[in-house]
């Protein structure tokens, strides 16, 4: 036996395998893939650098990596055809840091998004058609129902929410996730007077049932418990993950004749 002789070595992206069959390229980075935090302040260049280096590998397939300025807030921002001149034409290439926002939502081609997360949830959303939403759900987004509001604008969309693929990527377990009574109450509507555990994922989980969604899926890592693998606030990292998705739309042809009558500017 020589177990223990060759452990694997770290991969440096846990992918979404849930979204294979639909061609939908998404994944969450590893520890071994280095920091993407930005911080408040100015950024650290190494991070910046991390940034750019994804941009230009994802470049071919998607021309532009959209990110936000994060707030544990509800906001979703959506990432629609760009310029006068269609997808990939003049400004909509490259890295784009916007404001405000814990959300992204495209039914664009050729569109990454991504969130960076350290404990918080990153909730992949794809449609057969390519069309895709990212968010990151934390206590606070949990509370105010981000994943409620991803699925709900989808749906506005045209999009039947049992089509939709829901993956919840590696995060705090509920065993490492304790918070005290306000918090407790903001997420359960339950009443206490003692701290408690919950597991954020299967909140999350409940809710995207709630929207109609049935094909829901889960990293079987938490970042507290896998603090080799993954940064983790809670076990004291400042660093963070990057969790991305990709459109895929315009890649598989099906986008189906109810929704492309919603889809403004599609040729
Ligand atoms: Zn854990």
């Amino acid at each position: 036996m020589t177990a223990a002789s060759s452990p694997d070595p770290m991969p440096l992206r846990e992918k979404v395998e849930a979204f294979a069959s639909i061609g939908v390229e998404a994944f969450t980075t590893t520890r071994a893939a280095g920091d993407y935090g930005l911080g408040d302040g100015e950024p650290p260049a190494e991070a910046v650098a991390r940034w750019h280096a994804l941009q230009a590998e994802l470049a071919e397939m998607a021309p532009r990596l959209a990110s936000a300025r994060q707030i544990h807030g509800a906001k979703v921002l959506e990432h629609g055809e760009g310029s006068a001149v269609g997808a990939g034409g003049a400004g909509d290439h490259g890295w784009t840091r916007h404001d405000d926002a814990d959300g992204h939502l495209t039914l664009a081609a050729g569109v990454a998004c991504a969130v960076t997360v350290a404990d918080c949830v990153p909730v992949f959303i794809a449609h057969p058609s390519g069309a895709v939403a990212l968010l990151h759900a934390g206590w606070r987004g949990t509370a105010a129902r981000i994943v409620e509001k991803g699925i709900g604008r989808l749906v506005d969309l045209g999009f039947d929410a049992t089509d939709l693929r829901v993956h919840l990527g590696p995060a705090i377990c509920g065993r490492c996730y304790q918070v005290g009574p306000d918090v407790f109450e903001q997420l359960t509507g339950w009443q206490t007077i003692r701290n408690r555990n919950v597991d954020l994922r299967a909140l999350l989980a409940e809710q995207a049932k709630e929207m109609g969604v049935r094909h829901l899926s889960a990293s079987a890592h938490c970042t507290r418990c896998d603090n080799d693998r993954f940064f983790s606030h809670r076990a004291g990292d400042a660093g963070r993950q990057v969790a991305v998705i990709v459109s895929a739309v315009g890649l598989s042809g099906t986008l189906s004749g109810t929704l492309s009558g919603t889809l403004s500017g599609s040729p």
